[in-house]
């Protein structure tokens, strides 16, 4: 069979199919759960992935799955979707009891990877390819619950609070060559359907604690040390430092106060900020947080406070292959029309597939079909063909592509690809940047 009957073969699979795609994707949606408590959506996907005859490990990081092809010589293409949702108790559809709902869309993408996989298999395109293709629903995409996730660290369940950065940690992609993924985002706004090769922003997360002296606040504030006023200089230094933030490292440094005092006629002696610093580049981010610490302590120093910074680490910049961005392209242009595919252009969010995209080449576009911004109330699928069955089609092309004629394609990313890191050199730097900072 040749390429272009073998992609129309699965294209039509897909299309057969689609009312099962479509209530996987209600199914996860009806029942919402947050990172690493995702047990009805992994369940759902493993039962999928059983239909499929895929050999599946289960639970492996708490939670999620993946789903393996028979083992075939070649490389072996990962494809992911994110198990998760947020928290956003203003959305109509949101859990009332854990205001968890899917306004990121993940289930989306659990429905297009399981689409890819239907398509890929039941056509019985595998015997056509020359490589492996692994299906993976991945767990705690979304960055909350950090008290929840430190109490799994504590008991050894965890050892990193991000999904992905906990699959790097426990090998559990060392055999995957090139790793794929989508994400959904209304463009509708711009008249566009498809956002291809953007690159993204990572982050530092940064706990901080002034330390002062309570006292009585009318009747002797001169024998007080005021935490409150320590972080709201500190927030006042943070943005003298703005204007030394270079505009290509697109650094977004938001702190918020959480705790700014206990009774208001007590000088404030426990105060409590949370911040992310953002940025384009690890260097970026890096030369931004000395600055963020470096303000943050003279507001502390200023009032003669202490202050302790916890320093988490985020994600990694979110980087991009041309080659793989090109060959995705090529295929969603059967679907959609050229005016309404974007290139390029750079997204000031996060997401932890970034650290994967440091490890090994890997593709990330960003698919409509949904209206509303993500993670908030107005959130939701408009047209679900666009959503999900078109990336399902255009990412088995892609593998199509990859993995075809003794998989060159895939050889040729592959030996074409410099890592920003090495696995190794990317655990050290989750290290480095999990620190305690106290300065007295
Ligand atoms: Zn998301």
């Amino acid at each position: 069979m040749d390429k272009k009957d073998l992609k129309e073969k699965i294209c039509k699979v897909i299309d057969e199919n689609a009312e099962l795609i479509m209530n996987v994707e209600k199914e996860i949606y009806d029942n919402p759960e947050l990172g690493y408590k995702e047990n009805y959506a992994t369940k759902l996907v493993m039962e999928n992935f059983e239909k499929l005859g895929l050999k599946i490990d289960e639970n492996i990081t708490v939670t999620g799955c993946i789903g393996t092809t028979n083992e075939k010589i070649g490389p072996t293409i990962g494809v992911m979707g994110e198990l998760d949702a947020v928290i956003c108790r203003e959305h109509p559809d949101s859990n009332k009891d854990t205001g968890a709902v899917h306004a990121c869309g993940h289930n989306i993408q659990i429905a297009g990877m399981l689409g890819s996989a239907i398509g890929l298999i039941l056509s019985d395109a595998l015997d056509y390819l020359d490589g492996n293709i692994k299906f993976i629903a991945v767990p705690a995409e979304e960055y909350v619950e950090l008290a929840f996730r430190t109490g799994l660290k504590e008991k050894g369940e965890i050892n990193y609070l991000g999904g992905k950065q906990e699959f790097i940690y426990k090998d559990l992609l060392d055999d995957i060559d090139i790793s794929m993924m989508f994400h959904a985002l209304d463009m509708s706004k711009d008249n566009k359907k498809v956002l291809i090769g953007p690159t993204g922003n990572g982050f530092i997360g940064k706990n901080v604690q002034f330390i002062g002296e309570e006292s009585h606040a009318g009747g002797a504030p001169e024998e007080g040390v005021n935490a409150l006023n320590a972080a709201m200089l500190a927030i006042n230094n943070i943005n003298a430092q703005r204007e030394t933030f270079k505009d290509e490292d697109m650094i977004r440094v938001h702190p918020i106060i959480t705790k700014g005092g206990d009774i208001v006629n007590v000088v404030p002696a426990d105060v409590r900020m949370e911040t992310y610093v953002r940025g384009k580049s690890i260097k970026g981010i890096l030369d931004a947080n000395k600055k963020v610490n470096r303000a943050l302590i003279a507001g502390a120093k200023a009032v003669g406070a202490e202050v302790k910074i916890t320093e988490i680490p985020g994600y990694l910049p979110l980087l991009n292959n041309e080659e793989l961005d090109k060959m995705f392209k090529s295929n969603i242009e059967n679907f959609i029309s050229k005016d309404q595919i974007s290139t390029n252009g750079s997204f000031a969010g996060s997401f932890d597939f970034g650290d994967i995209s440091h490890i090994i080449p890997s593709l990330h576009p960003f698919i409509g079909g949904v209206k509303g911004n993500l993670h908030t109330r107005d959130f939701k699928v408009h047209d679900p063909y666009l959503a999900y069955i078109v990336p399902a089609k255009s990412m088995a092309m892609t593998i199509v592509d990859l993995l075809f004629n003794n998989a060159i394609k895939a050889k040729e990313v592959i030996e074409n690809f410099t890592p920003k890191m090495t696995k190794e050199e990317y655990l050290d730097f989750l290290s480095d940047v999990s620190k305690e900072i106290l300065e007295k």
